[in-house]
């Protein structure tokens, strides 16, 4: 599942078509990812128009042609593409935007991804959507209250729910846990004042780190983090060398460091 950042830098692709008009919109009309939209509509609503904006909302994603807006979610497997003014849509293709100069393309092989269209630039579902963890918004007293609320729930619960944190994933989870130093299963309801703002401090600070690594340059996570050693058996924390530990926890397979992160 994409998270938070591969989301922005998938997006920023499309980026190439800003300011180029639609001359033809392909879609692949039975693709189980028109499931909340309707093909007629957004051929009728984007053709003719210049992609003036591209905007993403934790995994969410908004392509603005003037006065009109089309949603998109990856799901697990969906990528955008450019390709060529000509392209002509492979099995997975489901969406081919054809501008004067290139195409802009939706490819899902597994359709959990979706599409959605509006004649307006801001949409109900848009704005109703949750502050980002990167905004002024994302405030430490609106995770205090959320921490109260789940006090029983393990923070690798918590922090995988999109209502709060939306664009956090499996590995940003388990990165945020691992830089605080607290065990995943470690209930919410248990974080003091101090505690509560190392949470806020650190999960903030992963998405921006995330952001500016992955959604600009394609980079991937350094060596100091958690990320390139989780996923090996074997794996260890690039802190002490400790062998990392592994369980299901909050529905997820979970990584985590006994070293750094006592159950207390
Ligand atoms: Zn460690």
């Amino acid at each position: 599942m994409p998270e938070l950042a591969e989301v922005a830098w998938q997006s920023k692709k499309w980026n190439r078509g800003l300011g180029d008009v639609v001359t033809e919109v392909l879609c692949r009309e039975r693709a189980r990812v028109y499931r909340t939209a309707v093909p007629a509509e957004i051929r009728r609503g984007l053709e003719g128009k210049k992609l003036s904006g591209v905007e993403t909302k934790g995994k969410q994603m908004l392509f603005l042609f003037e006065e009109a807006s089309l949603g998109l979610h990856l799901g697990m497997t969906g990528k955008l593409l450019v390709k060529g003014r000509a392209h002509e849509p492979g099995r997975h293709d489901h969406l081919v935007i054809r501008l004067t100069k290139r195409s802009l393309v939706f490819r899902d092989v597994r359709m959990f991804g979706a599409l959605r269209f509006d004649p307006v630039t801001a949409p109900d579902w848009w704005q109703a959507l949750p502050p980002e963890v990167v905004s002024r918004a994302f405030t430490r007293k609106a995770v205090a209250a959320y921490l109260h609320r789940r006090k029983g729930s393990p923070l690798k619960a918590v922090l995988l729910q999109q209502e709060r944190f939306p664009g956090v994933g499996n590995w940003m989870a388990d990165e945020i846990l691992w830089r605080c130093g607290f065990h995943p299963a470690r209930r919410a309801g248990t974080l003091d004042e101090a505690e509560t703002e190392v949470f806020w401090r650190e999960t903030k600070q992963l998405c921006r780190d995330a952001l500016r690594l992955i959604g600009t340059n394609r980079g991937r996570p350094p060596a100091t983090w958690l990320f390139p050693h989780r996923w090996r058996r074997g794996g260890t924390c690039p802190r002490e060398g400790a062998t990392l530990e592994r369980a299901t926890i909050g529905g997820r397979t979970t990584a985590w460091c006994a070293e750094c992160q006592k159950m207390l």
